[in-house]
């Protein structure tokens, strides 16, 4: 079983998918929690570049590459592995991320980030995705001060980022859960597990 979450700045997704993972390990499954980007080695060089203020004057194309080939490196060296030896994979953003944030953020045409990241993941879909859906004015707000290169793009960036993902749910109702971001923790935390719960293998 490979879940993935998904959602904006600030919108708990971190959090969240912590706390799936510790619930289903008290239910005795072996579970591998990762996220991206910087989940391997590569990666978290990669990170390192995408994340940093300094580094600006990324391109869209190649920001939306590198982002690309991070996913790469995590699926064949994390992921897939994970899900062969039985494991549950439990990930803090995936492809959508990059449908949101390099496609509708940086206007980048969908289709063309949706096929680099078809290639990268060698077409691995996850069974559910967990949209924790934020508005940006809420999630930006409780990450406080601390803005990396992403976190500082201006409201209209955010919300093109959380009407994608929107969209991107809504296409496909029976891999998705979306669940309001401005809830209280242990009521998102609630609707995840009864998801989460029906796809369990025994
Ligand atoms: O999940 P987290 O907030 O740690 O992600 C780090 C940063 O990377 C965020 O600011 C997010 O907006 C950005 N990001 C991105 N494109 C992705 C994945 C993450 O711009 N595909
Ligand atoms: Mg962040």
């Amino acid at each position: 079983l490979f879940v993935a979450f998904e959602g904006g700045e600030g919108s708990g997704k971190t959090t969240q998918s912590r706390l799936l993972a510790i619930w289903l390990r008290d239910q005795g499954y072996d579970v591998v929690q990762t996220r991206e980007p910087g989940s391997t080695k590569v990666g978290m060089r990669l990170r390192a570049i995408l994340l940093d203020a300094a580094e600006r004057g990324l391109s869209a194309r190649s920001e939306a590459l590198l982002y690309a080939a991070d996913r790469a490196e995590h699926v064949e060296k994390v992921i897939r592995p994970a899900l062969y030896r039985g494991s549950l994979v439990v990930t803090d953003r995936y492809v959508d991320s990059s449908l949101a944030y390099q496609g509708a953020g940086r206007s980048l045409d969908p289709e063309d980030v949706s096929k680099i990241n078809a290639w990268a993941t060698s077409g691995l879909v996850p069974h559910l995705t967990v949209l924790i859906d934020t508005p940006p004015e809420v999630g930006l707000t409780r990450l406080g001060g601390a803005a990396d290169r992403i976190e500082s793009e201006p409201l209209e960036f955010h919300q093109r980022v959380r009407k994608e993902f929107r969209t991107l749910a809504a296409a496909a109702p029976e891999r998705y859960l979306v669940v309001d971001g401005t809830l209280p923790p242990e009521v998102i935390t609630r609707q995840i597990q009864d998801r989460v719960h029906e796809l369990l293998p025994d």
